[in-house]
């Protein structure tokens, strides 16, 4: 379909002589022959000149504001500055590489450099991790052929890493996790990235993470919803110290965060085991949210569509209902 537009913004002619493919925005006037792209066009329409280099950032602000108030939004790529001064891995290198290479095992599971970026990972083709052992002498941990995913605190402070097994020869050993750092357990991977946002998406591991980030990105209306990890299918509570996922949960509260959504594996010993955690988190305050993925599958087996659809179908959670799932495991083929 082509725009047909009265006024031409570049001669004046108000003759309905220029025409705009509505989709691409790409057009030219036929009085004047100027050529527009969408960019150009509002540039010249709001009287800008394409010479003063200066006024292209008023054009990029104003389309900006338009498009949000349309209902678009970026990108959630803010977050608190992560440290890095303390931050000790085993010999790897940051990901993408300063040329722009990323690992094909990423790429093939949908993670880009770009999303390299935002989590930090790294890659340890073959590296040791040096601790303390308790008897004060070095241990040594091996971590060959291993993404690394660092996890640092709400506040963006390091406190430990991970490991993903990339070659498929470490058996059950899939995640390996560094001694003598903190266990994650306390910790929510990507927390840093919550900040004062009203929505959080809760993952398990560090690749379900990232293909929940994948598929909220692709989606304009869930671009605000931030994903985390918990680790584990279970959320850590009640120590004295406060040092705990719930207490990190509490201070998201107050920072403006209103609802989490649960996304564990499609299995009923996982979906109880949500339904233990909403309860915490509604006991604190939020609002908690179950999304059910298909049988046996977590976000990091399925496509985008399939997460996004588990997240616009989630239910709230609910005594009656976690009775209801009690008695009937919704995975089971009826
Ligand atoms: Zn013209």
């Amino acid at each position: 379909m082509q725009h047909n537009i009265r006024e031409c913004p570049h001669c004046g002619d108000s003759r309905w002589r220029v025409y705009l493919n509505a989709e691409s925005g790409i057009g030219n006037c036929f009085v004047c022959n100027e050529g527009f792209n969408k960019l150009k066009f509002i540039h010249l329409y709001l009287g800008h000149d394409p010479e003063d280099r200066k006024s292209w950032r008023a054009t990029f602000e104003h389309a900006t504001e338009c498009i949000k108030e349309q209902g678009w939004r970026p990108k959630q790529t803010v977050q608190v500055a992560v440290a890095y001064e303390k931050a000790k891995f085993p010999n790897s290198f940051e990901l993408p590489t300063p040329e722009g290479c990323n690992l094909k095992y990423l790429e093939d599971r949908g993670i880009n450099g770009e999303l390299a970026k935002y989590f930090h990972l790294r890659f340890c083709e073959k590296g040791w991790w040096t601790y303390t052992k308790e008897d004060g002498t070095p241990g040594y941990q091996k971590f060959d052929g291993r993404v690394i995913i660092p996890v640092y605190d709400l506040d963006g402070e390091f406190v430990t890493f991970q490991g993903r097994d990339i070659t498929g020869t470490a058996g059950d050993r899939k995640y390996l996790f560094p001694k003598g750092l903190p266990g994650t357990g306390r910790y929510l991977l990507n927390g840093q990235s919550v900040q004062r946002a009203k929505r959080v998406a809760m993952g398990e591991g560090g690749f379900d993470v990232f293909a929940m980030k994948k598929a909220f990105d692709e989606e304009v209306a869930l671009r605000d919803v931030v994903p985390v990890g918990s680790f584990g299918k279970h959320l850590s509570f009640g120590h004295t110290d406060g040092d705990d996922q719930l207490s990190r949960f509490r201070t998201l509260k107050g920072q403006g965060l209103e609802e989490v959504t649960i996304m564990w594996d499609g299995e009923h010993k996982a979906l109880l085991a949500a339904c233990e955690a909403a309860k915490l988190l509604i006991r604190i305050g939020l609002k908690a949210y179950i999304a059910l993925l298909p049988a046996d599958r977590d976000p990091n087996e399925v496509t985008g569509d399939v997460v996004r659809r588990a997240f616009w179908e989630r239910v709230p959670y609910s005594q009656a209902q976690h009775i209801k799932w009690m008695l009937k495991n919704p995975f089971k083929a009826a």
